[in-house]
């Protein structure tokens, strides 16, 4: 592959908790983050084996996903295109795709939804496509989220991450499954009604008592904030020396100190928090965090 994967485990200082831990995900590439580089890496090798050299995908014009899949065609010598949802704009993500090389094709709505329909329009005119869907959700991207269990402590009591379609909750149960461990699998949608996550993940791996979906972190829903979630962000990254990003990882983080406060855990529990990267996006949303 055309980069060394390295995840540090990294403790950090909490009050309340003397066993919290978390995997820096955000640290294995600046641009690929963290979980959409675990994604995207069986769907590149399937792309390969397959002899197609055009990744074809879809995002909002906010997708990380989309700058991940651009940086890593670019890297693989791929060729990359993506609808993006809505009408035509331009922001720091859009023009990092475009940097490298990413095709953009700016799609009403409407037409949108259909992503089968806009991708077999375009694989007629175009050779050797392949189709990454929303998100990069498949049975690919949960086998390489699964592989984040084995570099993970064998005596974790519980494993936190956050979720939008729940294809990397669904990879870490199927790890934590894969490997037999007794660890909990606590998920923070970041959607309202994040009860759906449930049915993602069963698409894909049993779901038994070992998950646990804390419901209540939305803030309001998708990339909707609050004061006291900014507050969070401003104070957490002060204290720690670590970015988090207000969609996904401050969410995630909020509601393990909420637990803790609440008396969730029990004494000297190893506790893991996914720190699944986003960073990108954080200053397009600076007139929120200042
Ligand atoms: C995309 C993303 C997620 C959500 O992952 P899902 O597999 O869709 O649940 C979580 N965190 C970050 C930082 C992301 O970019």
């Amino acid at each position: 592959m055309f980069t060394d994967l390295y995840s540090p485990l990294q403790q950090l200082r909490h009050a309340r908790l003397s066993q919290l831990w978390i995997k820096r995900d955000d640290l294995i590439d600046p641009y690929i983050s963290g979980n959409k580089w675990r994604k995207l890496k069986y769907i590149l090798e399937d792309a390969s084996t397959k002899g197609k050299n055009h990744l074809v995908t879809f995002g909002g014009a906010y997708s990380n996903h989309l700058v991940a899949t651009a940086a890593a065609a670019s890297r693989s010598g791929l060729k990359a295109t993506a609808f993006v949802r809505g009408e035509q704009v331009n922001n720091e993500m859009l023009v990092l795709c475009s940097l490298y090389g990413m095709e953009l094709i700016f799609t009403d709505r409407e037409t949108y939804k259909d992503k089968t329909a806009c991708y077999t329009a375009y694989a007629e005119k175009h050779a050797d496509t392949y189709f990454i869907d929303e998100g990069g959700a498949s049975a690919e991207a949960v086998r390489g989220c699964a592989e984040i269990i084995t570099e993970l402590p064998g005596d974790t009591a519980h494993l936190f991450c956050a979720a939008g379609t729940g294809t990397t909750a669904a990879g870490l149960l199927q790890g934590i499954q894969k490997a037999g461990l007794t660890a909990k699998l606590h998920v923070i949608p970041v959607l309202k009604g994040g009860e759906f996550i449930r049915d993602e993940i069963a698409q894909y791996v049993p779901v038994t008592d070992q998950l646990v979906l804390h419901t209540d972190y939305h803030f309001g829903g998708y990339a909707k904030t609050k004061p006291d979630l900014l507050k969070f962000i401003r104070d957490f990254t002060a204290a720690h020396g670590i970015l988090i990003d207000p969609v996904y990882t401050a969410k995630l983080f909020f509601a393990i100190y909420d637990l803790a406060e609440k008396n969730y855990f029990r004494e000297g529990e190893k506790i893991i928090a996914l720190h699944t990267g986003g960073l990108l996006g954080i200053m397009g949303m600076k007139d929120k965090l200042i």
